[in-house]
């Protein structure tokens, strides 16, 4: 198990939790989510250089994000907020309260409880995206698939969804 500490170790920043989802959601092949192409680039700010979490789609001409089309949309809670949440929720042997993680992330319980609820969507739906997040030990070192676990990872339905029987 990951522990909450090593949430901070791996993801110091929120650019290291937008590289780290980019990893598992595109392996290094970035897709437009609204159009499916593959024709983008990294957003280009003039002022700030290079941005680390917007692109733009060279097809459809829209720019996104890594969370585009994920439980982290439209959220204005920070990711590793999320991540700790995720955790906290795998984590928890016999199940956790949104009141508790409220108390334990210092957040308000009914926002919490819509994170959850999202968070138990997802992992009941297809838990890739989120597996990512705890079994970086297995498959993923510092953001970066091991070339050796590439070709199974990008499968889909490989999450293993017994791991996540606790969550249902
Ligand atoms: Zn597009």
């Amino acid at each position: 198990m990951v522990s909450l500490v090593e949430v901070y170790r791996r993801w110091p920043t929120k650019y290291d939790c937008i590289a780290h989802l980019e990893a598992v959601r595109w392996g290094g092949l970035p897709l437009c989510p609204y159009c499916g192409t593959d024709r983008v680039s990294r957003n280009r700010d003039i002022k700030r250089g290079l941005t680390a979490s917007r692109w733009k789609c060279q097809r459809c001409d829209r720019s996104f994000s890594v969370t585009v089309g994920t439980i982290f949309q439209n959220s204005h809670v920070d990711l590793q907020r999320w991540f700790l949440l995720i955790l906290l929720m795998l984590n928890a042997k016999k199940g956790l309260s949104a009141m508790q993680a409220a108390r334990d992330l210092d957040m308000r319980r009914p926002t919490v409880w819509s994170m959850m609820h999202r968070v138990r969507a997802a992992l009941a739906d297809d838990g890739k995206l989120l597996s990512g997040i705890v079994e970086m030990d297995e498959a993923y070192v510092g953001g970066k698939r091991r070339p050796a676990n590439r070709k199974d990872d990008d499968e889909p339905g490989r999450h293993r969804p017994g791991r996540f029987k606790s969550l249902r």
